[in-house]
């Protein structure tokens, strides 16, 4: 039976047996095959030999991969004693947070950017009982607020620049090598605060060093083109994008973000809203897999670069087949909102056979 990511990832992990263990069985997900996928975006193109994983992290507990961090930066508040946790969020560490902090007995304090926050995040912070306050500036000033407030007060962070986050972030690439038997040739995924693709690096070198795979993968991020500090190379003070979950403008892991793409001979660039929201469609309707926008930059950077001839270009060995994962960092329910606008609306019909046929024209 599957025991959660720190129990099933213990000997990596900076836990001991006096941790005690805060789970709902996180980790584990499914590294789904794009067939279609890769079919549609290869046929007419030099590279129908791209094999594309997307690794579902949407279904995670709480429905992201926040989860993984958070598992182990809330048992360990809970072995060092602390009664409270507090996080700046632009969603997902929020309804993550609020959850773990429930099962553990502590009480979380949550800072959102008002108005910036998918409905779906904000049901569960509240449902779980945290306390929620809607700052009015954007996600950046509310970490600054958060820094403060940990260095004056006995609460802790569980943002990701608490290092725990990223310590159980990292199972992610653990999971990976473990069901592909080698690292992938790329990873593309979603940057916003920078926490995950450092998570992602950093879990793919531990398992080089110690024999568990042979070769690195090239760490391919994508920001959305209005909050894009890395790839502009200067913090944006007022980040913008429909993909709420990396509207950021000052990246806490940006220095990590850069050694993970120029270690691993990958990039970070950036994609339109518009290209997120095509994606996001495309993933949906091609795949049945349900995404939020910010994992559809994933998708949408996947394409960019397919368009580009990268991959092909790219990879060691041009007769083999290149392995790609896409990372689906949270769940398309998250944000029924987008979704709705996304497409067209329901037809209207009287509850008529005809009526209804009219519509269907089978
Ligand atoms: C948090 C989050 C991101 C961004 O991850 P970072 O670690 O901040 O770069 C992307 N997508 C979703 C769904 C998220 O919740």
């Amino acid at each position: 039976m599957w025991k959660g990511v720190i129990e099933t990832y213990r000997r990596y992990l900076p836990v001991s047996d006096k941790t005690p263990v805060i789970t709902m069985l996180e980790g584990n997900t499914p590294l789904i095959e794009a067939k279609n996928l890769s079919k549609y975006l290869c046929s007419g193109r030099a590279c129908s030999a791209l094999r594309i994983f997307l690794k579902y992290e949407g279904l995670n507990p709480t429905g992201s991969f926040k989860d993984r961090g958070m598992t182990l930066a809330i048992s360990k508040v809970k072995e060092e004693g602390f009664k409270a946790v507090i996080c700046a969020s632009t969603g997902n560490t929020s309804a993550s947070a609020a959850a773990y902090s429930a099962r553990a007995g502590l009480k979380c304090i949550v800072l959102i950017p008002k108005g910036s926050i998918a409905l779906g995040k904000l049901s569960q912070a509240l449902i779980h009982g945290a306390q929620v306050i809607a700052v009015n500036g954007n996600f950046d000033q509310a970490l600054e607020v958060v820094r403060e407030i940990t260095q004056k007060y006995p609460v802790a962070v569980v943002n990701s620049i608490n290092p725990y986050r990223i310590e159980g972030q990292k199972t992610a690439s653990f999971e990976i090598c473990d069901v592909l038997g080698k690292a992938p040739d790329f990873q593309v995924m979603p940057v916003g605060n920078a926490g995950n693709i450092t998570a992602y690096w950093k879990g793919y070198k531990e398992y080089r060093k110690i024999g568990k795979i042979s070769r690195l993968p090239k760490m391919c991020g994508f920001q959305a083109s209005g909050s894009a500090p890395i790839v502009k190379g200067h913090p944006i003070k007022n980040p913008h994008t429909i993909a709420t979950a990396i509207k950021i403008g000052n990246p806490a892991s940006w220095k990590y973000a850069e050694a993970a793409r120029d270690e691993s001979g990958g990039l970070i660039d950036s994609v339109t809203d518009k290209e997120i929201i095509s994606a996001y469609k495309l993933l949906a309707s091609l795949e049945g897999v349900f995404a939020e926008p910010a994992s559809a930059a994933s998708i949408a950077g996947l394409i960019k670069l397919v368009k580009r001839g990268y991959f092909v270009r790219r990879a060691s060995c041009v007769v083999r087949r290149p392995t790609i994962v896409c990372i689906l960092t949270g769940h398309g329910l998250k944000d029924p909102d987008r979704a709705i606008a996304s497409v067209r609306s329901p037809a209207v019909v009287e509850p008529k056979l005809d009526k209804v046929m009219k519509v269907i024209k089978i």
